[in-house]
This record gives structure tokens, C-alpha cells and sequence, in this order.
């Protein structure tokens, strides 16, 4: 599928870009959960994981409609969730694949210790590109 092959290539490209501030978040939240919303200019805006847990997300629908809505507002374009796995794989969890069934199509960027994946749901789990990190990046050193 031609058009799959192009949005992994642009998924890369935006992960690419937007690695190094999702990296921070993770870190600065460490050892919870990060998650967010990333904009096509590889722009992250974090969210607060309402669950503050290192296995568990939890973010208010209404927090997040109020984000998307101020992004697009100071002229930016949501293009994807983003949330950490800090003690595990960029690979979805039950609980990931349960929350992309709800949001079918959706962008889901998983940062885990071995990368930062993307992920979506279209009758069916698919990865939409997938970036390695150096060995420096894929551990949080605590503080
Ligand atoms: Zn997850």
C-alpha cells in the first residue's frame, strides 16, 4: 500500500524531529508516564498523566479537547498522542491498543526504552515508522 509507505516515511520524519523534546518530557516526568500531543512541526505539548503512575495513563477527554483546541488556535496542527513506557518496549500495551480502537486512524507515539514507535489502528494494529535511539537515550538516569 503506496500511501501507508509515505505516511510511515513522514511518521519517521516527524518523530525524528520532535525525539529530542519528547526525550525531555519523559525525563522531567520520570519515573510516570509522559504523554502529549505532537503537532506536525514536531512540537510537543505535554499533558498531565492524571494517573501519576509509571504503568498507567490517565488523561481527562476534556483536557485533551481544551489542548487541540488552543494549538489550532495559536495556528499549529495536531498530528498524534504521544506517551512514555518507562520501564518497557515502544511496543502498545492491551490497555494502548484498547485506547486506538476508541480513535481509529489516529497517530499514537509510543516512546519506550528501545525507541520511539508509532502506532495506529485500521481494522487491525498497524506501525506507522519506528526510530531507534543511541543507547545514551534509551534509559532515564535518575537525578
Ligand atoms: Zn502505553
Amino acid at each position: 500500500m503506496e500511501n501507508l509507505t509515505l505516511f510511515i516515511a513522514a511518521a519517521e520524519t516527524l518523530l525524528e524531529s520532535a525525539a529530542s523534546e519528547m526525550l525531555a518530557h519523559r525525563d522531567e516526568v520520570y519515573p510516570n508516564e509522559a504523554v502529549g500531543v505532537l503537532c506536525d512541526d514536531g512540537s510537543c505539548y505535554p499533558l498531565i498523566n492524571q494517573a501519576r503512575s509509571a504503568h498507567q495513563l490517565e488523561v481527562s477527554a476534556f483536557l485533551v479537547s481544551e489542548a487541540i483546541a488552543m494549538l489550532v488556535e495559536r495556528g499549529k496542527s495536531p498530528v498524534a498522542f504521544y506517551h512514555s513506557h518507562p520501564t518497557s518496549s515502544s511496543g502498545p500495551s492491551a490497555r494502548d491498543v484498547e485506547m486506538m480502537q476508541t480513535k481509529p486512524q489516529a497517530l499514537f507515539v509510543i516512546i519506550g526504552q528501545d525507541g520511539i514507535a508509532g502506532w495506529m489502528w485500521d481494522d487491525g494494529l498497524e506501525s506507522v515508522g519506528a526510530i531507534s535511539l543511541p543507547d545514551r537515550e534509551r534509559n532515564v538516569e535518575p537525578n
